[in-house]
């Protein structure tokens, strides 16, 4: 039998993204995801985790696999890009209904495909995040059951966020749900269902953003330093929303409040403390979704403030009835098609990471850092070529990285311990 990678070589080779899924399989008296003094969520392994389930989490964690859509399933006579995977429908949209296209991160897709999926009676719950009310700068996992709560937890959380800790005990309820998240959260869901036939039939539908990265708590600390503000003061942080993109809004105890526009808080890729994991993500586009959702901004950004779209992207039979049927009963306006390339022109930075990341991948194995099995996923035939100097960087860059001991994550400890 191959030797289980525990979740300590996990955390501590830096492929963790804190989805939380382990902490639902191995149960919360063995494993609890805590912040970290370095604003990541982890996994901190309370009691030893049994072996059974160990062999699960490491056939299952984001960090360590990553299987993309079987080629065999998608169905005859539907587009696949090189790129972009499996497109059913790529069109452009919002929210059919005002106050979510304007209250939501973009034109409020997700927020109006997770209301109508409740209003319709195809799901009695929505497993998603939501800014936590006691501490509005982090994150938590929340589960909807009315439109009311959805709208409450649409908009971007750009920090840590562990969605899946709860993923079990949803299953075990046995009730119909839905879930909307990162792409890597759903990643580990799919492969969750591989082994257990609960998924399939229980979380009918799987909803994920396109995802840039997700940043450390550090890089909202900062913020909050630079106003001189204390966290416990705070009462709201909002990244975005109210607009398209909207401003990232603070607001604390004694009524003052700061707004930073979405090019002030993003335009520095250097403040924004990405997690290593998202730096070799062989998903952010969200393969594996029913519908995957993103921002679409022609060249790649905002430059000022619009009424609120969406692309969305349908991959499987489920996602395009959905999309069809949200449209139908008007949650969904559909404004346009969209072509991949245009996808293309919209999210330049995935293009670049998607042909980058075979050689960050080849500069872990170099290296002989513990490296994730990432497949189907056509990293290989999409990269950069040899003689390409995009290549030699990404390969030399990674090495560099992991020499300097940027990659490693120290031993699980809970902030403030
Ligand atoms: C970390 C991060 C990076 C992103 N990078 C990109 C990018 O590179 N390109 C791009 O097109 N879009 C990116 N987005 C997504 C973008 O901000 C919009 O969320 C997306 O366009 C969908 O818009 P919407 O109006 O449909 O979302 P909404 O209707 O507001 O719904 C958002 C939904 O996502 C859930 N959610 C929010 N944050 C998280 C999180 N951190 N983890 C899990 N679930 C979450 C909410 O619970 C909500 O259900 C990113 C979002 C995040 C959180
Ligand atoms: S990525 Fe998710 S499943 Fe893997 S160790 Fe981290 S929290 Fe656990
Ligand atoms: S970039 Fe990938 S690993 Fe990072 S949060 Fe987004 S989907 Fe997850």
């Amino acid at each position: 039998m191959t030797d289980l990678i525990t979740l300590a070589e996990i955390v501590e080779s830096g492929l963790c993204i804190g989805c939380g899924l382990c902490q639902s399989i191995a149960g919360e008296d063995a494993v609890e995801i805590v912040m970290t003094p370095e604003g990541r969520l982890r996994p901190l392994e309370k009691a030893p985790v049994d072996p059974a389930s160990l062999a699960l989490i490491n056939k299952v964690c984001p960090g360590l696999v990553v299987t993309g859509p079987d080629p065999d399933e998608l169905a005859e006579g539907h587009a696949f890009d090189e790129m972009w995977g499996p497109l059913r429908q790529t069109v452009l949209g919002h929210a059919g209904d005002p106050v979510i296209r304007f209250q939501a991160a973009a034109g409020g897709g997700l927020t109006g495909l997770a209301s109508f999926l409740l209003e319709s009676g195809r799901v009695e719950r929505v497993l998603h995040v939501t800014a936590d009310p006691d501490q509005p700068m982090r994150s938590r996992a929340t589960i909807s059951t009315t439109p009311e709560q959805v709208l409450r937890a649409s908009g971007s959380r750009y920090g840590p966020t562990a969605p899946l800790v709860e993923f079990l005990s949803l299953l075990e309820d046995g009730k119909p749900f839905a879930f909307v998240g990162k792409p890597c959260d759903v990643d580990a869901i799919r492969a969750l269902e591989m082994e257990d036939p609960r998924v399939a039939s229980l979380c009918r539908y799987k909803l994920s953003l396109v995802c840039g990265g997700a940043s450390e708590l550090g890089k909202s600390q900062d913020l909050l330093a630079g106003l001189g503000v204390e966290e416990p003061e705070v009462t709201l942080f909002r990244y975005r929303g109210y607009g398209n993109p909207g401003k990232t809004r603070i607001e604390v105890r004694d009524g003052r409040a700061w707004e930073f526009s979405y090019q002030e808080m993003w335009e520095d890729e250097g403040t924004w403390r990405l997690q290593f994991r998202c730096k070799i993500c062989p998903d952010p586009i969200g393969e594996l979704t029913d519908i995957a959702v993103l921002d679409c901004w022609p060249g790649g950004g905002p430059t000022g403030e619009d009424a609120g779209f969406n692309a969305f992207i349908t991959r499987t039979a489920a996602g395009d009835e959905l999309f069809q049927a949200a449209v139908a009963a008007g949650a969904i306006v559909v404004d346009g098609p969209v072509s991949a390339r245009m996808l293309d022109d919209y999210q330049p930075h995935q293009v670049r990471k998607k042909r980058a990341l075979a050689w960050r991948l080849q500069g872990m194995r170099e290296a002989g850092v513990l490296t994730p099995a990432f497949e189907r996923l056509r990293l290989d035939t999409f990269a950069y070529g040899a003689d390409d100097p995009r290549a030699a960087g990404n390969l030399d860059g990674i090495k560099q990285r992991i020499a300097s001991g940027r990659t490693r994550e120290n031993p699980v400890r809970r902030e403030g311990d």
